[in-house]
């Protein structure tokens, strides 16, 4: 039985701070924000990777997850002034968490590079 942070999160065996929750996505502030604003677009149902989340064939959650994003970038405010949406992937994508998820921040100008 896999059970990553996000796992425990999502079955309620650790604390978050959610800002929303849906049958498929979980929206929370991120413990170490990089940002004022720094959210984590999580799917219930555990995928370690998008190429799993793929093969699977769950693009229409793939949608889902920018249609969170951008309702969560209004409800939060940082939607009029912009924001940015990440997803680190592997070992050169500098992923921590190995359960699929979405970064989007914003409340600041952020800096001109992604890529550092
Ligand atoms: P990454 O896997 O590199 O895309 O990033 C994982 C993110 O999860 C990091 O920004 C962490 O600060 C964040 N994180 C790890 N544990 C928690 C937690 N318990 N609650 C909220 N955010 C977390």
């Amino acid at each position: 039985m896999i059970s990553d942070v996000f796992c425990k999160i999502i079955k309620g065996e650790l604390k978050s701070d959610a800002v929303y929750k849906d049958d498929d996505f979980l929206v929370i502030k991120d413990i170490n924000p990089q940002a004022p604003v720094h959210l984590l677009i999580i799917p219930v149902k555990h995928h370690f990777s998008l190429e799993d989340f793929m093969e699977e064939g769950n693009l229409e959650l793939l949608g889902k997850a920018l249609i969170i994003a951008h309702k969560v970038a209004h409800q939060v405010g940082i939607a009029e002034k912009g924001y940015r949406l990440i997803m680190n992937e592997g070992e050169y994508g500098g992923k921590l968490v190995p359960h699929l998820h979405f970064h989007l921040l914003g409340g600041k100008r952020l800096g001109p590079k992604i890529v550092k």
